[in-house]
C-alpha cells in the first residue's frame, strides 16, 4: 500500500527531527495532502496507526488538510482552481489545462513536547 510508504517516511522524518531537536513525544501531526497526491485519506489513517506503534508518534493525533489542485489554463493564461485531474477550465471551460500543484503530501506541522 503507497499509503504504507508514505507513513514509514513520515515516521522517518518524525525520528531524525527528533534526534535534531530532542523531542520525545510527539502529540499532534498535520500533514498537507494535494488533491492529485492519489493518497486516500483512510488508507493514510490507518497507515498511520499502524506505523506509529512504539514510535514517539504512538499517541499522536492526525490532522489531513486536503488542498485544492491547481493547474496553468493555457486559453486563460493563468492559474485556476480543479478538483480533479481532468476538469475543465471553471473560467472559459478549456481542457487544455497542465496540472501545477496538487500532487504534494507534505508535514505542515509537528507539535511535539
Ligand atoms: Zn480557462
Amino acid at each position: 500500500m503507497h499509503e504504507m510508504a508514505l507513513c514509514e517516511s513520515i515516521r522517518q522524518i518524525i525520528e531524525e527531527q527528533a534526534g535534531a531537536q530532542g523531542f520525545t513525544r510527539v502529540e499532534r501531526v498535520a500533514l498537507d495532502v494535494g488533491a492529485f497526491s492519489g493518497v486516500e485519506v483512510e488508507a493514510l489513517r490507518f497507515g498511520f496507526d499502524v506505523v506509529m506503534r512504539g514510535s514517539l508518534a504512538e499517541t499522536a493525533r492526525l490532522e489531513i488538510h486536503q488542498s485544492k489542485g491547481q493547474g496553468w489554463c493555457l486559453p486563460c493564461a493563468r492559474e485556476v482552481e480543479i478538483a480533479q485531474r481532468y476538469d475543465a477550465c471553471p473560467h472559459c471551460g478549456s481542457y487544455q489545462m497542465q496540472v501545477t500543484g496538487g500532487e504534494n503530501l507534505s508535514i505542515r506541522e509537528l507539535e511535539v513536547f
